[in-house]
């Protein structure tokens, strides 16, 4: 913990956000107060201090998002060519460039990301932008053969899907909305966002960001409020086409049921509880920081996290003294706090559910070797806990099979390659997982019977919009990522001309 920090001054600009009196809903290309007139505050995770006063919107908000999209999904849009959308997109990633630094600071007060780490986002939230745009001219159907009697020629059309509703998560919202306003912008489908109550800001200035780069009123409409009322009203709601999900497997479940009003299209992108295979012969100077980090990153908030960390057993003594080393070492502070590794969690909630377990883990016989307490001092206000390392976690204990969503790393031993294998598949979840070795076969092996979406081999956690992500089992379905991606926001129609 550093209780000596040095705060990054905040910009005019984000001083000047964050003063408002309070941040409407985006309905239509205008601000505007939710229908109840009720509001909501948003507190900073490193100091528990409210950050912002947000609209909360509810069923007829939604409502009136939905319409709104609809009619801009009808209107004009639908005849930008690509080449238009592409262009937008481009504007857009020009003034995302432009702005960032004020992004980054409001992402990191609203969540609780280090700032370096927001800053360290730039890279990745532009290639997103770029990849869309890429992607906006390359939408194609196909001509077919036919065995039909006389002339008639078939293909198929693609078109976009209709009025998406989108609801993600707070553990990342700069980045992770990209997923959906790219493929928006680049298919010509329009959408109803609902971000987290708890990390709302920096999609509320990504909204006004779009508009300025001339996005149409309409396309991207965004109402903040609860999940259990104006999330719940959007999953719901008869007008829209195709809901893209992320957040917990209980809410996911939820999302699946509500979609059947009227047989939404469906991507889920839910839950995990990776397992991170270490062999003996692995390089444990980049496996024993790549593994804690592949746990410990934005404070365990990352679905992806490898926090079952199987150690073939000749290396667990070592591995365990070297990861609680390399976790005592790991600076957590304030989110301003340029030092920084570690922010807090994003809740008092959250941080309550993370105590809980570490509790847990003890009174179920694992052992307690780094971390485990909340952080005092100067960090007392926030919701702050320092990176804890369990050993001689049995893979059947609840630390090992429930998501926990805080830097909780558990140590689960292992002596062949199939015992491996076996323990890292018995899990609910299927969403990430790494194995660290020097023996690419074996590392083959394990990747090839991982019941998992992704895997990393000696790294842990990099992603990129070319290539696919999400999962299996109970983490979820539909492509996000690559050349699938697109496809999910599209239909086929298949065309039959008789000439
Ligand atoms: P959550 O499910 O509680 O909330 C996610 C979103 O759903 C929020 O916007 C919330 O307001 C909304 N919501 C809540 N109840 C709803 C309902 N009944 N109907 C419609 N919407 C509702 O999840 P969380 O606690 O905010 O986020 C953490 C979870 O998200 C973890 O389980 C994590 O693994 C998962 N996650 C998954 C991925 C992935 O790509 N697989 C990425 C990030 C987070």
């Amino acid at each position: 913990m550093n209780s000596q920090a040095s705060l990054a001054p905040l910009s005019d600009a984000t001083k000047k956000f964050l003063s408002r009196e309070k941040h409407g809903l985006w309905i239509g290309g205008e601000e505007v107060s939710a229908a109840s007139e009720k509001i909501f505050d948003t507190r900073s995770p490193s100091t528990g201090e409210v950050i912002g006063r947000l609209a909360e919107g509810g069923e007829e908000d939604i409502d009136r998002a939905v319409h709104c999209a609809r009619a801009a999904f009808e209107g004009p849009w639908s005849r930008w060519s690509p080449y238009e959308r592409q262009l937008l997109l481009y504007r857009v990633h020009d003034l995302m460039e432009k702005n960032f630094d004020q992004l980054a600071e409001i992402e990191s007060m609203d969540m609780g990301a280090p700032i370096s780490r927001t800053r360290a986002s730039k890279a990745a939230l532009l290639k997103f932008i770029l990849f869309f745009a890429s992607q906006t001219a390359t939408i194609a159907g196909e001509t077919l053969q036919n065995g039909l009697p006389g002339e008639v020629v078939t293909m198929s059309l693609k078109a976009p899907v209709g009025v998406i509703g989108g609801i993600v998560p707070w553990n990342g919202p700069l980045v992770s909305q990209w997923w959906l306003l790219g493929a928006v912008m680049a298919t010509g489908c329009t959408i109803v966002l609902k971000p987290a109550e708890d990390a709302s800001l920096s999609m509320l200035r990504v909204v006004e960001l779009l508009h300025e780069a001339g996005l149409p009123a309409g396309v991207v409409n965004v109402v903040t409020g609860m999940g259990g009322i104006a999330g719940e009203a959007l999953a719901r709601h008869p007008g829209v086409d195709r809901i893209a999900f992320t957040g917990s497997t209980v809410t996911g479940r939820k999302i699946i049921e509500a979609s059947a009003v009227n047989i939404k299209k469906l991507q889920l992108e839910l839950g995990g509880k990776s397992p991170d295979i270490i062999f003996a012969d692995a390089d444990l100077d980049k496996a024993v920081p790549g593994a804690s980090m592949g746990v410990f990153a934005n404070s365990g908030q990352i679905c992806y996290a490898g926090t079952r960390v199987f150690v073939q057993r000749p290396i667990v003594k070592e591995f365990c003294a070297r990861a609680a080393e390399f976790a005592s070492s790991v600076r957590v502070g304030h989110s301003l706090d340029v030092d920084a590794q570690l922010g807090p969690l994003i809740s008092e909630r959250q941080l309550d559910r993370v105590m809980s377990y570490i509790d847990l883990g003890s009174r179920e016989g694992a052992k307690l070797i780094c971390g485990g307490e909340r952080l005092g001092d100067s960090l007392a206000n926030g919701y702050f806990v320092s990176p804890t390392v369990f050993s001689d976690v049995d893979n059947g204990m609840r630390i090992a099979q429930e998501e926990i969503f805080g830097p909780v790393l558990s140590v689960i031993p292992f002596d062949t390659a199939e015992e491996a294998i076996a323990l890292a598949n018995q899990t609910e979840y299927g969403l990430g997982g790494a194995v660290w070795t020097r023996d690419l076969s074996t590392a083959l092996r394990v990747v090839k019977r991982i019941h998992t979406g992704m895997m990393w081999v000696n790294c842990y956690g990099v992603t990129d919009p070319l290539v696919g992500f999400g999962g299996t089992k109970h983490s979820g379905y539909g492509a996000k990522g690559g050349r699938a991606h697109l496809d999910t926001y599209l239909y086929t129609k298949t065309v039959y001309i008789n000439t």
